[in-house]
């Protein structure tokens, strides 16, 4: 009997991967989800030709529509496509009061879309948690390499460790005038504890086919070159290969139940809803926080009390630079986060505070043309001038410092309800607040100053940094999991996505999913192989 791994998003291809090392053979069951056939036809004629020859038309088809999330900002699509979230409400009904609940039923999961920022957590991050910074850098090693890294030793090394040789993306001229001005300014700055340095992505370069970055800009859409990190590249390339793992799609993950020596997994087949029952003899939930809190939820066997999730508020704040560095939007670059901020002033905050620095892309221009309709053509050499020197912030807090989010599960109609409920932190509000404020004094270091009332605060879960349903502890109590992801009660479940994460530190955390689930994967596999 295999063990059995549900979800092909990051953790979930981390835990494969781990087990697949160990010896183990491994059944893999996802939703599936892909991207359109025409599409998909379109990024695999691109990747195959130099981007000189690629179409203004098939660029435009890969862009796709502008739409719009419950911040007002961009709708994170891949390739024009919204295939990733498609029939996540009837699959996974949620009602939500006050929350963002990204979701995706796809293979490869939210990393079809991510941003690709990565960054190990800072050994202060592990406050809380029952492993450490040293116990899990071989797990970081491991998983920075299906991830890849992009990135430099710098004034961010200290805390955040590089762990492996990184690849080079050169920065834009806006990201090279603001690490100009804080390389000069670097003293005042730490004074300040405010760190800069560039930002770490998982780009893996070059790809199969020889290719590195070519600063084409189409990052946010999708990489025709497929350089940056999807689980399900890991999934194609290291997995399915090997001749003891099976991929099983179109399946719909609803309970497991342990019985003596196995675990017995009901589902149904995405499309039909007909019953489809599989055994394993351990099961490793990488469902997504939202997915796997509902599998556990309708899985424990009576109705338990409501769980809280942790997650890092989210802010956006525009900047303007203090300079003309050229006109931007003919300037070849890569458009993920250029340049990563962390800001570490214990007045403001025990926790640090994460900013990821966004400077030109072409959302910028569209979204001022959808906005502006007929008047645009009036003022677009503004809003050009603007854009010049825009460069857009998001932030991101500890969840100590952040909102919490109620989670139960309402079991009365045939598909059960993730019922989500935002509960709101006092303190965000002034560490935001705050933030904001440091930037705006530390302007000449930065090169750059916010733009006032440009501030803008998402709902909880809108920055997608969500988990800790049940949190690992040394001595767990009820709903509460062990070391190796196991929820009290279960014996030979496996959670191994941020649902078992102590805490939410500020800095990105699929890195750290992917190496916690590689942890969990690989120790559990180790221990069976010692009884
Ligand atoms: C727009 C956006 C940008 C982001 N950018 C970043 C970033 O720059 N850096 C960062 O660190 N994080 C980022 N994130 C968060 C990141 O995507 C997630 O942390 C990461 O994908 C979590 O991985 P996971 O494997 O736990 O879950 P997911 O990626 O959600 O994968 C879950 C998998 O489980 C499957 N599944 C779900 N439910 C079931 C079920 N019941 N039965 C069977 N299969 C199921 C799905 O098909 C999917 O394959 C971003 C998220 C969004 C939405
Ligand atoms: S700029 Fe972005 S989309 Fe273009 S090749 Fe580089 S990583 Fe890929």
């Amino acid at each position: 009997m295999s063990s059995c791994v549900v979800g092909s998003g990051p953790a979930g291809v981390a835990a494969a991967a781990a087990l697949l090392d160990r010896g183990e053979s491994v059944t893999l069951l996802d939703a599936g989800g892909e991207l359109e056939p025409a599409v998909q036809a379109i990024v695999d004629r691109l990747s195959a030709e130099p981007h000189e020859a690629w179409s203004a038309a098939a660029l435009e088809r890969l862009k796709g529509g502008l739409r719009y999330n419950a911040e007002g900002a961009p709708l994170k699509l891949a390739f024009g496509s919204d295939y990733p979230y498609r029939d996540v409400e009837a699959l996974q009904p949620a009602a939500t009061h006050g929350v963002d609940a990204y979701r995706a039923l796809a293979a490869g999961g939210l990393s079809q879309l991510w941003g690709a920022s990565i960054l190990p957590y800072a050994d202060a991050d592990f406050e809380g948690w029952p492993v450490t910074a040293d116990e899990m850098r071989p797990y970081y090693v491991s998983v920075l390499g299906m991830t890849g890294l992009a990135g430099e030793e710098d004034a961010l090394s200290r805390l955040h460790p590089v762990y492996v040789r990184p690849t080079t993306l050169a920065p834009g001229a806006q990201a090279r005038f603001v690490l100009e001005h804080a390389a000069r300014h670097a003293a005042d700055l730490e004074r300040r504890h405010v760190y800069v340095g560039r930002a770490r992505l998982a780009v893996v370069q070059p790809n199969a086919s020889g290719q590195s970055c070519v600063y084409c800009g189409m990052c946010l859409y999708g990489c025709p070159y497929g350089l940056i990190y999807s689980a399900k590249s890991t999934l194609a390339t290291r997995l399915t290969p090997c001749d003891r793992f099976e991929y099983v799609a179109g399946v719909v993950v609803h309970r497991v139940s342990e019985q003596a020596d196995r675990v017995i997994i009901d589902a149904v087949a995405r499309g039909s809803d007909e019953p489809r029952r599989f055994e394993a003899r351990r099961v490793y939930l990488a469902a997504g926080v939202f997915g796997s809190t509902a599998i556990l939820l309708a899985s424990l066997p009576d109705p338990p009390r409501p769980v809280l999730l942790r997650q890092s508020d989210h802010f956006l704040l525009p900047l303007l630079l203090r300079g003309f560095t050229g006109r931007v939007a003919s300037e070849r670059l890569h458009t993920l986060s250029q340049v990563f901020v962390e800001i570490l002033d214990r007045s403001l905050s025990p926790h640090g505070v994460h900013l990821q620095l966004y400077t030109y892309n072409d959302l910028y221009p569209r979204v001022a043309r959808d906005r502006l309709g007929p008047l645009y053509p009036l003022v677009a050499p503004l809003v050009d001038r603007l854009i010049d020197r825009l460069v857009m912030v998001k932030g991101y807090l500890h969840s100590d410092d952040s909102a919490a989010i109620r989670a139960s599960l309402d079991r009365r109609s045939g598909r059960p309800v993730l019922r989500l409920e935002a509960v709101p932190s006092r303190r965000s509000r002034r560490v935001i607040r705050g933030a904001a404020a440091l930037v705006r004094r530390s302007r000449a270091c930065l090169g750059a100053r916010p733009i006032r009332l440009g501030l803008r605060v998402g709902r909880p879960g809108s920055g997608a940094h969500v988990g800790g349903s049940f949190p690992m502890r040394r001595r767990p109590a009820e709903l509460e999991s062990d070391l190796l992801g196991r929820p009290v009660g279960f014996e030979r479940v496996h959670v191994v996505d941020a649902t078992v994460f102590p805490t939410l530190p500020a800095a990105p955390p699929t890195l750290t999913i992917m190496a916690n689930a590689f942890r969990i994967a690989s120790e559990s596999a180790a221990e069976r192989s010692v009884l």
